[in-house]
């Protein structure tokens, strides 16, 4: 296995982090990071901060703050939260506070525009004239032309198509619920049908679920848009062109030179290209846009080799929203319930191929379940240690009414758990049920045990379930960071951790165990 440069799109600071990010990119591809450095590979895990999106703008506007400090304050929320989480990256981007982000943007803008793949046209935009505004992405509200749902410029959250504004059905102002008229102006577009075989000969080779491959195919049948890529605004990275300096570039457009930002060497980028990880309102400027411009940038450039993609994450039956307000925080999931258990409860829930909701008496339920099975079991055998070994693992090989089955359940379970973690097989919602699995088959073998006359053979019994624990905590590191460290250091595992053939190995004859009244897991 080789290591990967996982990214994470990049979250807009226009309010809190909410569960449904976490159960979407950002814990996902923690466990991918974590999953690789455990097999003792070094991934480098980077995303950054979409401060430039006018979904800012309007949030500053509503909180009476400048868009700086609307993006300053949650940026800094999101980073906390992802911190407070265990979600780690190598490197996390912030386009305001890096020097170097808007001189490389601009000068990737104008390589493209020197090229010919970025050209001006006069086009009409929906305009507001009570607000004397423009309106483009979350400035201008109705309907997304291509399917119909209620949506925002720019893209549709629903279809995931595109749209440059003026397609929108019957748009309206956001700032003022005004209707919106349509004034022509000169901005710059990428128009990508130019790129189709590139594009259809890329996504042959990317990994990519079945939704968004027939996106692609979607795509190619009904053509490949033009994509308006700057827009009157004085928010976001300036067109470097004069007769357009009253113009910024488009955020997702953005995204291409945000991305080689990320790695930090241009000369020095992973050949097999990166694992995105993002959301299906996401994927077309994923799967196409971002694609075209490393293309059109530098034909040199490695193009992504698999796209992780989750679907919405609903909360009593709609969607998380940010902008509409629907949504539990972070914070106030954190607040109820431990890290390791909302990391547990998002993946087992996660929308991984199909919308799935989000409970706050659900993850009760999931905190619940790792205090009554998880620590329960281990609390039980660390007592019966102490009692019938003096807290020392004893001389006895694993063994016992049950044994041989419950190692092979283990071990398959491990293989189980490789192909869940891994690129290839990734399925987070598989891990977390294995991973139940193998605590109750494993709590089934001990209650049996419990009632062994014979000394030797519930020391037996011991040494089977110390197996267990000791590759349990090596199986559920990934997922839950702390109990997994924990579980570790109490059976004084400092070692390797892969979850290779040697993780259901006895633990030395001899080691003490020292009990602890600290839960294991679902603690923080
Ligand atoms: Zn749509
Ligand atoms: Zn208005």
């Amino acid at each position: 296995m080789r290591p990967d440069w996982i990214t994470a799109t990049p979250p807009t600071p226009n309010g809190n982090l909410h569960v449904g990010h976490l159960a979407g990119p950002y814990v996902a591809a923690d466990v991918l990071r974590r999953f690789q450095v455990a097999e003792g590979l070094r991934p480098k895990c980077t995303t950054g901060m979409d401060d430039h999106q006018n979904y800012v703008v309007i949030r500053a506007r509503e909180e009476s703050l400048s868009p700086d400090q609307t993006a300053d304050l949650y940026g800094a929320e999101i980073t906390e939260v992802w911190q407070r989480a265990d979600v780690e990256f190598d490197r996390i981007t912030c386009p305001r506070a890096d020097p170097e982000y808007t001189p490389f943007a601009q000068r990737f803008f104008l390589k493209l525009m020197s090229s010919g793949a970025v050209v001006a046209k006069r086009r009409a935009l929906p305009h507001c004239d009570r607000c004397s505004t423009w309106l483009f992405d979350g400035l201008v509200a109705g309907r997304c032309p291509h399917c119909g749902t209620p949506s925002y410029g720019g893209m549709c959250e629903a279809c995931s198509w595109p749209n440059d504004c003026q397609e929108i059905t019957d748009p309206t102002c956001r700032l003022c619920d005004g209707p919106a008229t349509l004034r022509e102006i000169e901005r710059f577009f990428l128009p990508l049908q130019p790129y189709e075989a590139e594009l259809s000969s890329f996504w042959e080779q990317v990994e990519m679920p079945p939704r968004v491959e027939s996106l692609c195919e979607d795509m190619l049948s009904k053509g490949l848009p033009e994509i308006a890529i700057s827009h009157p605004s004085n928010w976001g990275v300036p067109v470097p062109v004069d007769g357009f300096r009253g113009q910024t570039i488009l955020p997702l457009f953005e995204m291409a030179p945000g991305f080689l930002l990320q790695w930090g060497e241009l000369d020095d980028l992973p050949a097999q290209g990166s694992v995105n990880f993002f959301g299906f309102d996401n994927a077309y400027f994923q799967v196409a846009l971002i694609p075209v411009l490393f293309m059109q940038f530098e034909p040199d450039l490695p193009l992504p080799r698999a796209f992780v993609v989750n679907e919405f994450f609903r909360l009593e039956g709609s969607k998380f929203s940010t902008s509409r307000r629907h949504l539990v925080t972070g914070a106030e999931a954190l607040a109820a319930a431990s890290s390791d258990a909302l990391r547990f409860h998002v993946l087992a829930n996660r929308p991984h191929g199909r919308q799935t909701d989000f409970s706050l008496s659900g993850l009760a339920d999931t905190q619940r379940r790792l205090e009554e099975n998880w620590n329960g079991w281990l609390q039980r055998l660390v007592a019966q240690l102490q009692t019938e070994c003096a807290g020392f693992v004893p001389a006895e090989q694993p063994d016992g009414y049950g044994w041989p089955a419950l190692a092979r359940r283990s071990q398959r379970a491990l293989e189980d758990l490789r192909d869940s973690y891994s690129v290839r097989g990734f399925d987070l919602r598989r891990a977390t049920v294995t991973l139940d699995q193998m605590v109750e088959a494993v709590n089934e073998f001990a209650f049996l045990h419990a009632h062994c006359q014979s000394a030797r053979e519930r020391q037996q019994s011991i040494v089977a379930q110390l197996v267990v624990a000791s590759a349990l905590a090596k199986a559920s590191a990934p997922v839950m960071p702390r109990g997994s460290r924990r579980l570790a250091e109490l059976l004084g595992d400092g070692g390797t951790s892969s979850l290779g053939p040697t993780a259901l190995t006895p633990l030395p004859a001899g080691r003490p165990i020292t009990p602890t009244d600290e839960p294991l897991f679902g603690a923080d």
